[in-house]
């Protein structure tokens, strides 16, 4: 009898990878569809990177200044750099209006404007009348417009009696033969002990890989787990190049200054004192898109007008704004700033320079949410009973370049239609497929895996690999830095294959866990920089000095990477919209 016929089992409709903002919004409509939904997480859920969003979540609803879903949208192909599939663009912007007020509803304490209707600021690439003025369409809750939506979403699943696992770790899925996927190996953090759960459908909604890099605003957590249990799946991952560095962490700490403190009319300058983002974007200015702003940013350091005693950071000001003003707005800026940099914004200029923040790629979905992939160099087809949500997926609203405010949109809006998706899928199949016990142990062999005691040391080699990443993969890239990346995250790999946890009898799961996550880690890295390396323009977020220009005519595609043989393939945008005209490409300009 094989082991994993001894493991606790529990069954399922679906099961959801991740209580972040994304896996919460999918889950509460299928617990309120009445489905039998569980939800697995490495933390409690309301420690889900989500709650550290600060600035907003977008929607045309127009409270501040004048808006239409059909601006935000033009913005968003536009902050894409083209590269952004305008179907869901369009499904996304349409539908924010009214799932912001849907938010409200939920319990989210919006900040309110004097006729009691919900704040809305200014931020980065948003424009009126499609290139026109600054718009304001970030919905925010002060600056912790992530912490309240977690949390009115996690009071909302309590309601609906979803299932809670908190504190388990996503091994890996389980799939049988003909690539159905029926549940995932789990592991209890605290005992350390296995669970198969099987489900008649999953959803991996497990955020972000941000600690792919040394400098990063992401919290520990972000290790790209469900990027790699995609992987080892055989699925793809679309578009990992677009890597989004955010202009203002605090100098050398990378921790968050929410672009919503430019919004409230915060600027950059240099260390002659000058407003430098008129040179870059005269119209936008400080409020130009992320890629631009980080990249003025670099170029003034790297030309030696940079500021402090080695002149490697860039001051962002606040002062002028006054204490009262950003007590109210920005408070937990405020706070931040003065922990870390031991700085007060009402008095100080705050020190800044871009750090690595949000990845624009991840698992290829279509706008329900399934997974799809190509069939042996067939067409994509959905994959039968899986689905992708949030910063994992990669749907593909943000192009090569995320506007600030559209992740928080972009997981509540299709979490949403994930569930939806589900609960109709689950009316067509009602029993649980037979779980082939091979699909268990293959799961069970990366646990086991780490029982051996080894060489190098787990901790040296995150630490390494976050240093290659910010070296060879960062806001500048070049063929020879980017294959010499290629050739050191290999090496990595390599190494961790071969290490192990010292003592056995002391290690903690905790060790095991970091383990497993610095494995996730270097998949994501190396399908990053592979990727990187294999885009020869600049498009978005990804600046290649050898090829500064974006190049339609032979890379308006999305990249597909996958983990066996490091192949890459490409796929077409897609540009046709839902219902409007599409927005062709044209020369991008702040
Ligand atoms: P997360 O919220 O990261 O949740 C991931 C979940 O997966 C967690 O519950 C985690 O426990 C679980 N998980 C991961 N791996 C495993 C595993 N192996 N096993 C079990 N569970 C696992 N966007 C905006 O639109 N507006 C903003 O103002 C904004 N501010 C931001 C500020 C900061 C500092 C950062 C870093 C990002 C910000 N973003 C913002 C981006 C946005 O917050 C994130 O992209 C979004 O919240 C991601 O949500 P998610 O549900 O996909 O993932």
């Amino acid at each position: 009898m094989g082991v994993s016929t001894r493991l606790p089992r529990r069954q399922f409709d679906c099961l959801v990878l991740g209580a972040g903002g994304a896996g919460l919004r999918a889950a509460l409509q299928l617990a309120d569809g009445d489905a039998h939904v569980a939800v697995v997480s490495k933390v409690f859920p309301t420690r889900s990177h989500t709650v550290a969003a600060q600035g907003g979540v977008n929607a045309a609803l127009g409270n501040v200044l004048p808006d239409s879903w059909h601006w935000h949208m033009y913005d968003t192909v536009k902050g894409g750099d083209y590269l952004g599939d305008q179907d869901a663009i369009e499904y996304l912007c349409r539908a924010a209006s009214r799932l912001v007020i849907e938010l409200e509803h939920y319990g989210v304490p919006f900040s309110r404007i004097d006729d009691g209707r919900i704040y809305q600021r200014k931020f980065g690439g948003q424009s009126q009348n499609f290139g026109g003025e600054q718009a304001a369409r970030t919905c925010a809750a002060a600056d912790r417009t992530g912490h309240a939506i977690l949390h009115a979403l996690y009071q909302q699943n309590i309601r609906a009696k979803t299932h809670f696992f908190d504190e388990f770790f996503a091994i890996d899925l389980l799939r049988d033969a003909a690539g159905n996927t029926l549940g995932a190996l789990v592991l209890e953090i605290e005992t350390g002990e296995l669970l198969v759960i099987e489900s008649k459908t999953t959803l991996i909604a497990t955020g972000g890989a941000g600690r792919m890099y040394r400098t990063s605003t992401n919290a520990l957590i972000n290790t790209g787990d469900g990027l790699a249990i995609a992987l080892r799946a055989g699925l793809p991952l679309q578009d990992m190049e677009f890597i989004q560095f955010h202009p203002t962490g605090l100098a050398g700490l990378g921790v968050l200054i929410t672009e919503g403190a430019r919004g409230e009319g915060g600027y950059l300058v240099n260390g002659r004192g000058e407003r430098f983002m008129e040179h870059y974007a005269p119209h936008a200015r400080d409020l130009a898109s992320r890629d631009v702003v980080s990249r003025a940013i670099h170029m003034e350091v790297s030309e030696g007008r940079g500021c402090g005693p080695r002149g490697d950071y860039v001051e962002l000001k606040l002062d002028h704004l006054g204490d009262d003003m950003i007590r109210k707005r920005l408070p937990g800026i405020r706070d931040t700033v003065l922990r870390f940099a031991h700085v007060d914004p009402a008095r100080s200029p705050i020190p800044v320079y871009p750090t690595a923040h949000y990845i624009m790629g991840g698992i290829p979905t279509n706008r329900f949410g399934q997974v799809v992939a190509p069939e042996r160099h067939g067409p994509e087809e959905p994959q039968p009973g899986l689905y992708a949500v949030g910063e994992c997926a990669c749907v593909s609203v943000h192009g090569a370049n995320r506007l600030g405010g559209n992740s928080l949109l972009d997981i509540i809006v299709f979490g949403r239609a994930a569930g939806n998706h589900i609960l109709a899928a689950l009316k067509e199949q009602r029993y649980h497929r037979p779980l082939p016990g091979e699909a268990v142990e293959r799961a069970l062999e990366r646990v086991w895996r780490w029982e051996r005691p080894g060489g190098e040391s787990v901790e040296a080699l995150g630490a390494e690999l976050r240093q290659v990443m910010e070296r060879y993969c960062g806001v500048f890239r070049t063929q020879d830095v980017l294959d010499e990346g290629v050739r050191r995250v290999r090496e990595i790999r390599e190494r961790l294959a071969h290490a192990g946890l010292r003592d056995q009898s002391r290690v903690f799961n905790t060790a095991r866990i970091e383990a497993l996550e610095l494995e996730n880690l270097v998949e994501v890295a190396l399908a990053t920089v592979v990727s990187a390396a294999a885009r020869h323009e600049s498009r978005g977020a990804h600046s290649r000095v050898d090829y500064p220009e974006r190049d339609d005519r032979h890379w308006l595609k999305h990249t597909l990477y996958l983990r066996a043989g490091e192949v890459i393939d490409y796929k077409p945008v897609r540009m046709k919209p839902l219902t409007v005209d599409s927005f062709p490409p044209v020369a991008r300009v702040y």
